[in-house]
Formats: structure tokens, sequence, C-alpha cells
């Protein structure tokens, strides 16, 4: 089998204006992502989404679609591919950067292989190490009484966990979370995600006066600017502390871990650059003792199921303890598959089928294609 074609669809995805997230790096209200065919002599066809936004890797679906024409196809037709891990390894020596992007081709050569084997991807990747991956609500960084409501709405739909975006102004930040506890009761489990907007010395005192309505995590609390500041801050407080935005690659989680930085890392298939590089993210924080979640960066059906597999078959993720963020397809009025991805409130699973497992809806993906 070869590949014979590489194609993409640029599609302005609007989410759902009640649920726009707003965080110290702004506000993400429409995803400029990139859906990508790859296309192989024997008629299997692979799919893939750059799942990017500008603020967090400097990618968009423009920039995508501009370095996959130029220099990432050329690297792969006539390949074979279910040569992953080669074929990965010649992406990252064609383009440095640009993890977004490279991770749409890699999940659709594992669409291919499982589709040319006959198995799902979480089968390939050594089979489930849990029945669903447990997910948790993000609240963005809105006034008080509307994150309360939202906060409420989704323990209504049956999430028991979630997290609060902080680390926009200190008293407003105190003020939404407190809000949220109250809205949500004890019970469920709480966590904050600051996305680098606290100065270190404000970022220790925050995570201290937060603890007054019991977090469980505290999320890329400093700027992923020097792992040192991370490491102070969690030197001080008692809350873990997880990295996201300071953990793109496996040497920057081997980075975190030797500066003792982080108790859980925050892995995507996208930042990392595909499954096989998030998974051995994920196996540097097994040899530190750490652990790791999945984030999300609002992923559409495509990616949101490539994030299921990883979760499910992945040991050093630990989405029991730390559930995780994929739960981009309820942000959207649709996720443009034919059938939507069974990801509800608190729990998320793949489709039972070959490869990726998932079709897009052409009549759906006209709608929101950018042009
Ligand atoms: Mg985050």
């Amino acid at each position: 089998m070869k590949i014979s074609r590489i194609e993409t669809i640029p599609v302005d995805v609007p989410v759902n204006p009640a649920l726009v997230i707003r965080s110290s790096l702004g506000t993400h209200a429409i995803s400029p992502f990139l859906l990508v065919r790859v296309h192989t002599d024997e008629g299997i066809t692979g799919l893939g989404e750059v799942s990017a936004t500008p603020r967090w890797s400097g990618e968009d679906r423009v920039t995508a679609a501009h370095f996959l024409e130029t220099l990432l196809a050329p690297q792969l037709l006539g390949e074979d591919p279910t040569h992953i891990e080669r074929l990965t390894a010649k992406l990252a020596r064609a383009l440095a950067g640009n993890p977004f992007t490279k991770a749409a081709v890699e999940m659709a050569l594992w669409d291919i292989l499982g589709k040319s084997a006959g198995l799902p991807v979480y089968r390939l990747l050594g089979g489930p190490v849990r029945e669903f991956v447990t997910t948790k609500w993000s609240v963005s960084g809105v006034d008080p009484d509307k994150a309360a409501s939202i906060a409420a709405w989704a323990v209504e739909r049956g999430f028991r966990a979630m997290k609060v975006k902080v680390g926009l102004d200190p008293d407003q930040d105190m003020a939404r979370v407190q809000a949220v506890r109250r809205a949500i009761g004890p019970e469920v489990r709480l966590g904050v995600d600051a996305n680098g907007g606290w100065p270190p010395r404000v970022a220790v005192q925050m995570i201290r006066r937060l603890r007054e309505y019991n977090i469980y995590f505290a999320e890329q609390p400093v700027a992923p600017l020097d792992v040192s500041w991370m490491a102070d801050v969690r030197r001080q407080v008692e809350v873990p502390v997880m990295a996201d935005e300071s953990v793109y690659t496996p040497q920057d989680a081997m980075a975190l871990a030797r500066a003792a930085a982080a108790d859980v890392f925050s892995i995507y298939v996208g930042k990392s650059g595909g499954i096989g590089p998030a998974r051995r993210i994920a196996a540097v924080a097994e040899a530190a003792g750490l652990t790791c979640t999945v984030g999300s960066n609002l992923e559409l059906g495509v990616a949101s199921a490539a994030m299921i597999h990883l979760s499910l078959a992945t040991p050093g993720i630990n989405a029991e303890e730390f559930p995780c963020d994929i739960i981009g397809p309820l942000f959207y009025e649709s996720d443009l598959l034919k059938d939507p991805l069974p990801v509800t409130a608190g729990s998320a699973r793949p489709h039972e089928r070959p490869g990726l497992g998932v079709e897009l809806d052409e009549g759906k993906v006209e709608r929101y294609r950018a042009r």
C-alpha cells in the first residue's frame, strides 16, 4: 500500500456561544481547524485533524495547509502508510515545530493501519487498560454568576469533575472559583487552570487561598518560560501541579521531571505531534513516578477519537484520578462526524470499528468549510 494523495479541508467551526472558552490566553470562540485525508492506492483513506489555534502553537488551518502541501506531502507520497514510526521521524526532520499539523498526519496513518488490519486503533496500541475514559468539564473564565450557572448545568448533565479557568485577575479568580464551588457542592472534584497567567509569587498565594474551595490540582500556574518557575511553585504548595503549556515533547517532560516541577502532565495528541509521541511522554511520566491526563484544544470528532484511543490504551494516563478533557464535541453544534462519538458528560468511548472508527458527515463539512 502506498500513499497517493494528501487532501486538506479548511473549516471554521463556531463554538456554542454559551460555552465560549475565555482564559488568560484570550477567547476561543471559533475553531480554525483543518481536516486531512490521507489517500492510498488501495482505496483506504485515513482521517486526521489539525486542531490548532495560533495562541497555542502558532498554527492554524492556513499554516497547516501550507506546510502539508509544500513540506510534508512530498515526504509522504509513495510511502507505505503503515510505517508510522519511520514516517513520523521523517516529518520531524522536514519541519520544525508545528506539532498539531504533524499530528493530523500521524493520526491518519493510525486510521489507515487500523482499517487495513480490521482493528480499532486502541487495540493496535496494545488494547484497553480501562473500559471508558473518565472526563471532566471546563468552566470558562467568565464572571462568577455565569461560571456558576455553567458549572451547575454541567453537574446536572452528569459531570463529577471539572476545572475552572483562572489567571485573569486574582480577586475575580477567587470569586469565580468560590461561585463554582457553591454551585456544584462539596462532592464534585474541582481543579483550576491558569494557562500560565500568574507570576510565580502570585501563583503560590493564589493556590494557597484556593485551598479553601478544596481544589485538587492547579494546572499551568505560571508561564512555560522556565521550568524553575513551576518547580518553585510546586515546592511551596500542597495541591498537585499539572503541566500543560510546559510539556509538548518527551524532552520537556524529562526536564520537568528532573526539576521536580510537576505532578501531572497534560498530554494531547496534537501538542506532541501524534499518538506515538504522546505515549512517549506518558512513558517518561511513568519512569519518573508521575502521571498524565489528556488535555484539549476543543477538538472536533476526528481528533477527539484519536484522544480517546490514546487514553483507552495508555497505562501512563490516569483518567480515573485526573479525568481527561475529551469534551470538544460537547462544545459544538456538530463534531462533523456522521455518527457522533459516544462522548457524554463524564465519559468518552470510541466507536468499536476499525481505525479511528469515525466517518465525516460530508454535508456538515461543506457547511463549515472555510472560503
Ligand atoms: Mg490547560
